[in-house]
């Protein structure tokens, strides 16, 4: 069978994305790769489809139980025969896998890198015929990452004990060149064919709001995702417990993830959410790494993470099955002082000398100020995503709010000295809320009681709304012509750069929002597929997929049943024209599905 053929017979695609065929190319030239594809371009195939191919066996090397679980559940209901080797396994399972694996029932064997180095495995890979080694998630070899892994280093010291150098092929996410430069040095790739395709993920759409009360805006949100699985990520224990409470109270399908709970909790919070059996998974960023599902339709950030990398990372977790979903950020300003609060205070530099310290302090505050202006640009979101990666783009992609939104630039010199004048008037003493009450003319308990109402600048924005008055106090505090103290209440104070504006020696001026949205984001949009037999199918899918004991996207992709639902196919022949539709999972289960369709389409 060709590289064509295997796509088609077990994975049910008929053609290959971006970078993908020249990465299988290379492999099966002997060669070794390096991939970096962003979460969701589909590196698995890259090395699943050559392991097929290969003469003697392929090596998996991946960081995580789940991960490994996940991709190994895929092949087996996709025909191939494969097995994992982790701490999951029993004494006697883990000698029965390693006896079939000397017996060479397995293509493709996943196994966790502590494994490598001991007896048992090593008795068996000595003799074995060992084609490749694929290290997933390669970036785990990096200090430089979060996601470091001591484990990964000795992946070299297995390679030299093996009769023979295998081909070896990596392939991460993470393309920092740091990181890149790391995988090619630890392990030791030799001329290694290196494809980096684009950071780009057409289908996430990107947006930032800014809402005066978040929970009642999540509420709002939660409303276009009906029967959606999403994640929503909060900066803090506390915030999760919160969320996810109201959310419960409220009736959602919502479970929660932090470092604070028992292991067990964890796990089976976090089984609930990749089997469907919770929709919404409220978390702290402690969730996601091994996260394969495919089905996440939205990613909300409930307070602003404290970088782009994390952001992207996070929010990258959405729409891994190819499928339009969102990636909404919810910011406030506090966001921004919780953010500096963890930088100033941070201890986990203790090992580090002083003077490293300081510059990691530093680099953590810049790339937070990046994250910050990410949340306050007027240009296209997507763009300042990937230029902040190294990437360039037309600058409208017309699929962020930004894109989706009319601005105008606005001279914004009076409405400034207006409030860096209200904030010098009540003598650098209150935070936003209340400056903003007093320039409108509130008659607030708080501020008639302080006789906050006889200041001169009391009422002079009432025509200005709230929205616009908070959106200039975030640009002045961006462009440094105020300051949001680091409190547990944070007040505004003035800057040395305020008399510039105050004295009139300078003018300022802001792209502002139109009220009126360009046209209303279509959070979801409407595929032509009828809902009744998408939802027929999705009951027989998840019927299925409980009996198999596995998650249902691991079945059939919900893009896959959209694409029945489109081609209404007529039999088996039809059927396996249908996208991600291969020829084992047709005979296990083109019976039930054509069934209803058939079903469907008589009457
Ligand atoms: P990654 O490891 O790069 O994050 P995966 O290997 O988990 O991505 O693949 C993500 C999704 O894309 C999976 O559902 C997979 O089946 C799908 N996919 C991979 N290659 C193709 C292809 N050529 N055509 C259609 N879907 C694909
Ligand atoms: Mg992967």
């Amino acid at each position: 069978m060709n590289k064509y053929e295997i796509l088609k017979k077990y994975f049910g695609y008929t053609q290959f994305r971006k970078g993908q065929e020249d990465l299988i190319e290379q492999i099966l030239l002997g060669k070794d790769v390096l991939g970096i594809m962003p979460t969701g371009a589909g590196k698995s195939l890259c090395f699943q489809i050559p392991a097929l191919m290969l003469e003697g066996i392929t090596l998996v090397i991946s960081p995580l139980i789940s991960l490994m679980k996940d991709q190994v559940n895929s092949l087996t209901q996709a025909g191939v025969s494969v097995a994992y080797l982790n701490s999951t396994l029993t004494a006697n399972q883990f000698n029965q896998v390693l006896k079939n694996s000397i017996n060479e029932k397995y293509k493709i064997i996943y196994v966790a890198p502590e494994r490598l180095n001991t007896e048992g495995f090593l008795h068996f890979a000595k003799n074995a015929n060992i084609s490749m080694i694929a290290v997933d998630e390669a970036h785990c070899v990096s200090q430089w990452g979060q996601d470091f892994r001591p484990s990964y280093l000795k992946i070299m010291e297995f390679v030299h004990k093996l009769k023979e150098r295998p081909i070896i092929s990596a392939f991460t996410a993470t393309a920092t060149a740091a990181v890149k430069e790391d995988i090619i040095k630890i392990l030791k790739l030799k001329e290694p064919f290196s494809v980096t395709t684009g950071f780009d993920r057409k289908n996430l759409y990107f947006e930032v709001r800014k809402p005066k009360n978040k929970m009642q805006e999540l509420h709002k949100l939660l409303g276009n995702y009906k029967n959606k699985c999403g994640i929503i990520y909060c900066a803090t224990r506390k915030n999760v417990e919160q969320v996810c409470t109201e959310l419960q109270n409220e009736g959602y399908l919502a479970s929660r993830y932090h470092a604070g709970l028992s292991e067990e909790e964890r796990k089976n919070n976090q089984e609930d959410f990749i089997y469907d059996r919770c929709l919404i998974m409220v978390a702290t960023n402690a969730f996601g790494m091994g996260i394969d599902k495919s089905n996440v339709s939205f990613v909300i950030h409930y307070n602003m993470p404290k970088n782009i990398e994390s952001y992207y990372q996070e929010a990258g977790r959405a729409g891994r099955d190819g499928e339009d979903a969102s990636c909404i950020l919810l910011y406030s300003g506090q966001d921004v002082v919780t953010n500096q609060f963890f930088i100033e205070n941070s201890n986990e530099n203790e090992e580090m000398d002083e003077e490293t310290a300081l510059l990691v302090k530093e680099k953590d505050r810049e790339r937070l100020k990046a994250m910050t202006f990410y949340c306050h640009t007027t240009e296209c979101l997507r763009e300042y995503i990937l230029n902040y990666f190294g990437e360039k783009s037309s600058g409208f992609c017309d699929n962020c709010s930004n894109c989706h939104s009319n601005f105008e630039t606005m001279d914004i010199t009076v409405e400034a000295q207006k409030i860096l004048s209200c904030v010098y008037r009540v003598k650098e003493n209150y935070g936003i809320k209340m400056i903003v009450d007093i320039l409108r003319g509130s008659k607030n308990e708080r501020l008639m009681r302080f006789g906050l109402n006889k200041l001169s600048t009391y009422s002079i924005m009432a025509d200005t709304s709230e929205k616009i008055i908070r959106k200039i106090i975030d640009y002045l505090i961006l462009e440094e012509y105020l300051r949001s103290t680091l409190d547990e209440y944070p007040v505004l104070k003035l800057t040395p750069l305020s008399p510039d504006i105050l004295k009139g020696r300078k003018n300022l001026s802001m792209k502002l929002i139109k009220e009126i949205p360009l046209k209303e984001h279509k959070d979801i949009k409407i595929h032509n597929v009828n809902s009744e037999l998408f939802e027929g199918l999705k009951a027989i899918r998840n019927y299925i997929a409980k009996k198999q004991r596995v998650p249902s996207y691991i079945i059939f992709t919900d893009a896959t049943l959209k694409d029945m639902c489109k081609k209404l196919p007529k039999n088996e022949e039809e059927l396996l024209e249908v996208n991600g539709v291969g020829q084992v999972k047709l005979k296990k289960y083109g019976g039930q599905f054509l069934n209803e369709i058939l079903k469907f389409t008589a009457e």
